[in-house]
């Protein structure tokens, strides 16, 4: 007998697929996680199988499912979210994918990016789509794909082929090839999508050679989307909400304020300020995105992106073996009185915002005959304050200085961290309750849709803090070690 209903998020990242089904107060059901492998043919190439993302979403969409099932919660909509900008070209006829998908990190179209660039393409692209001419966007991906593989360009023009980023790939695959379509926030990152007009944009398309035949119709985050074939799940279930991962985590997290900020640190770390119904051009190189489309509001933001944070304490571990795991890394930046002036760059795959140097690579300052590992562990960790701190400071300039911010992903388990990111912020960090803010808000927009959640408000009211982080650090001892570090990012650039 079911004794509850509940929401189902299906939230495919670039490592793993994962499934939460959440009871409508937002509590975790059921989950089931599954990883799947990373093929990287060429330097600076990274791809997934299609089959691979299908199989796992579905595996794990199933298991949550049951799950849940078994203990009394029914199943009554699903949210999709998603790594983002990956990009993926399949037949609509067979729904044979035409190659692998292009995943976000992969560099293989910078030269492509960059004659744009030297053309004096990008403010106009910029001006458009709010994105920089950069290989982690879709556009260049679809292009590489039509130049690519034999014979594509002119089957998309036939409108053969579907693209799809990978909400679109599973959305076509749950709905057995009925339903070609995306929300706001993906298309927001293909570099094919005007975000004054919400639509894909004529000039892009002529721009990047992609035809209109091969895109998929672009709704609302909270929207019909169709309905899950019965085989799935022994019922139709109604999709109803859709957002990119780093949108969907900031939905978790209630930032519908302007002004609210939420950051994430998992892997790396994606920052979001919304800016409401205004959509602010950064002179700082942050990006401009849609947050989300609910009803008939469109929220925009603003985001800034480091390629590296978790993945230092990662490298920590796997590349140099200095411990055993990632929660280790607290008590040994904790045991220190200070950084003993060691710095650490984790420029591994260049800078991401708000430097955008793809050419940095990583460094270490600051080493004397005192250095032990704590100090490249407590290093490691400070790394992700300070750019957090630059990235904070791009909005200031922009005229957006947040108040609070509002933390999640796997990093900020770490009290140290939290407690020295609101120290060199010198603004309040909050902690919420459910961690899982990514699903969380893939599960906000179905509900929203399906009337299974009331108001936006009504969500904003039940945002549960787990704890509150406020600084503690006196501004010349802040300014110092922020100079510090300044001082090493100078020396990593290779611009002048
Ligand atoms: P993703 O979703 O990008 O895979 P997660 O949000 O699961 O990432 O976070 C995992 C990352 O957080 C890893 O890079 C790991 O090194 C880091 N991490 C996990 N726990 C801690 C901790 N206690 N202190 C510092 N880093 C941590």
């Amino acid at each position: 007998m079911a004794t509850g209903t509940g929401i189902l998020a299906i939230d495919q990242g670039t490592t793993s697929s994962r499934a939460i089904v959440f009871d409508l107060d937002g509590a975790i059901v059921a989950t089931a996680q599954a990883e799947f492998p990373q093929h990287f043919p060429a330097d600076g190439w990274v791809e997934h199988d299609p089959a691979d993302i299908w199989r796992t979403s579905r595996d794990v969409a199933l298991e949550a499912f049951n799950r849940a099932s078994a203990a009394g919660v029914e199943v009554a909509a699903i949210g999709l979210t998603n790594q983002r900008e990956t990009t993926l070209v399949w037949e609509r006829a067979s729904g044979r994918p035409i190659h692998h998908a292009i995943v976000w990190q992969d560099r293989r179209t910078a030269a492509y990016c960059q004659a744009l660039k030297a053309d004096g393409a990008e403010a106009d692209f910029h001006a458009r789509t709010g994105l920089l001419l950069d290989p982690y966007f879709s556009m260049s991906k679809i292009a590489w794909l039509l130049d690519h593989v034999e014979g594509a360009r002119e089957a998309a023009a036939r409108g053969d082929l579907a693209f799809g980023t990978v909400d679109s790939f599973l959305l076509w695959h749950l709905t057995g090839g009925r339903v070609h379509a995306t929300d706001v926030t993906n298309a927001s990152r293909t570099g094919l999508f005007n975000l004054r007009t919400l639509d894909w944009d004529d000039e892009l398309l002529r721009l990047f050679d992609v035809s209109r035949a091969l895109l998929p119709e672009v709704r609302a985050s909270a929207a019909d989307f169709g309905a899950s074939e019965t085989r799935l799940f022994g019922r139709p279930l109604p999709i109803a909400g859709i957002a990119g991962d780093q949108q969907a985590a900031a939905i978790g997290q209630c930032c519908f304020q302007p002004g609210s900020v939420k950051s994430t640190y998992g892997t790396g770390c994606f920052l979001l300020l919304n800016t409401g119904r205004e959509i602010l051009s950064s002179g700082s190189r942050l990006l401009t995105t849609v947050a989300y489309r609910i009803g008939d509001e469109t929220a925009y933001a603003l985001e800034g992106s480091i390629f590296v944070a978790g993945a230092a304490i990662q490298w920590l571990r796997d590349g140099l073996g200095l411990i055993a795991d990632a929660a280790e890394s607290e008590a040994l930046a904790q045991g220190l009185a200070d950084n003993g002036g060691v710095y650490l760059v984790p420029a591994f795959t260049g800078l991401g915002a708000p430097h955008w140097d793809p050419d940095a690579r990583g460094a270490i300052f600051g080493l004397t005959r005192g250095t032990s590992p704590a100090h490249l562990v407590r290093a490691a960790l400070e790394a992700v304050a300070y750019q957090t701190h630059d990235l904070v400071a791009a909005m200031a300039a922009d005229g957006v200085a947040p108040k609070a911010l509002r933390v999640d992903g796997g990093m900020v388990a770490n009290d140290w961290l939290v407690q020295f990111l609101a120290d060199i912020l010198d603004l309040p960090v909050e902690r919420p309750r459910v961690r899982e803010t990514t699903a969380l808000g893939a599960a906000y927009l179905a509900g929203l849709q399906t009337g299974h959640f009331g108001s936006l408000d009504d969500l904003s009211a039940r945002w549960g803090r787990d704890r509150r982080f406020t600084p503690a650090l006196a501004a010349p001892e802040r300014a110092r070690l922020v100079k510090g570090w300044q001082d090493a990012v100078a020396r990593v650039t290779t611009k002048g």
